[in-house]
């Protein structure tokens, strides 16, 4: 068998769409293709049009008297999930799926080894292995990643950490005000009621209504709907209370990674997702948050924002972007020894595009 004909498969889960790729060994992508999540229409509907894509996209003539041969898949899903047994838990965008075996219906429906990770755990692979990571030889990391809810993985010693039962990464429910606001989760003051895009358009609303801020108040008033990224311009044209809005995001989000350092006293904190591209909003109140919160962090300052190094923690803003969960499935069949060890020399931008 030719090695030019050995490809793998990325499969990208999310709950408006699902990206379907096809890479050769060496991480070049071979083609592509993103569908709608039909949520409505249940997990099996979904597994469907997943397996249709992927079977599409592998019979695709790749040149004169090609077929690809797939290795296996890679495919991030939201949590949480149990990725011991493959089966969704509660999940907070797709309503009755809860018990789904998506691991088993996959390698049910292709006949091909299928390496199952939450979509948190591939974003930071990705950023471990092509991102914030790359250089640095570092072995153990976090990144935190801020959606509309908060998603965390976790690098430790080389390996992702899931957990004794597959549980592992829920940190966005872990709790930082215990009379705080009721989460979907059934708990209180869990850290993505405030560190994530949903909290920061709770915040705003919240500062517009205790301030004198008409700006904001014309945003975020009545039953306006807004996005977050509405609000980040408004602080940028220097509106004090949609900064107000993003400095408390940050004073939360630095007490969920403050109690990531005090527990793990990690080298590497990355932070990705949509509501980090505000980064310098909510950078300056976040630090300060996590200087007051972790003594571990106190102890190994103060150089940590200015760069990467031996001896104390380095907090950073993701660089891959969006496309970091897509790599991480991407390289997950690397990881799992599907593939030959390769050097894995294509750069991020090739992988993604
Ligand atoms: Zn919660």
């Amino acid at each position: 068998m030719s090695r030019a004909n050995l490809v793998t498969v990325r499969i990208d889960l999310g709950g408006t769409t699902t990206r379907v790729g096809i890479l050769d060994i060496e991480m070049k992508m071979l083609g592509n293709r993103t569908l709608p999540t039909r949520v409505a229409a249940g997990p099996e509907a979904v597994v469907g049009d997943m397996v249709e894509s992927v079977l599409s996209l592998l019979n695709c003539p790749a040149g004169e008297g090609k077929t690809y041969v797939p290795l296996g898949i890679g495919i991030g899903s939201p949590g949480p999930i149990n990725l011991r047994t493959g089966v969704l838990g509660l999940l907070a965008n797709f309503p009755g799926w809860d018990g789904f075996p998506l691991w088993d219906a996959l390698i049910e429906a292709t006949g091909l080894p299928v390496i199952l990770e939450s979509d948190a755990n591939a974003a930071a692979i990705a950023e471990w292995k092509l991102g914030a990571g790359k250089t640095t030889g570092l072995l153990s990391m976090a990144m935190l990643t801020i959606g509309t809810g908060v998603g965390s993985g976790l690098i430790l010693n080389g390996e992702v950490w899931q957990g004794m039962f597959g549980m592992a990464g829920e940190v966005g429910h872990s709790t930082i005000i215990p009379e705080g606001l009721l989460c979907s989760c059934g708990s209180c003051g869990c850290l993505e009621m405030y560190a994530s895009a949903n909290g920061l358009i709770r915040l705003a609303r919240a500062v517009a209504a205790t301030h004198e801020t008409e700006e904001l108040r014309k945003l975020t008033g009545g039953k306006n709907e807004f996005t977050p990224l509405q609000a980040a311009q408004l602080a940028q044209a220097g509106d004090r209370s949609a900064q107000l809005a993003f400095d408390q995001l940050g004073t939360y989000l630095g007490i969920g990674i403050a109690n990531l350092i005090s527990t793990l006293d990690l080298p590497l904190i990355v932070v990705g997702g949509g509501v980090a591209t505000a980064w310098p909003l909510f950078v300056d109140s976040m630090f300060t948050s996590v200087l007051d919160h972790s003594l571990v962090y106190r102890l190994m300052a103060p150089s940590q924002r200015l760069e990467i190094g031996h001896g104390h923690t380095f907090i950073c803003q993701a660089v891959l972007g969006p496309s970091a969960g897509l790599l991480g499935g991407a390289l997950l069949p690397h990881l799992h020894g599907l593939v030959e060890p390769t050097l894995l020399s294509h750069t991020a931008q090739e992988v993604a595009n």
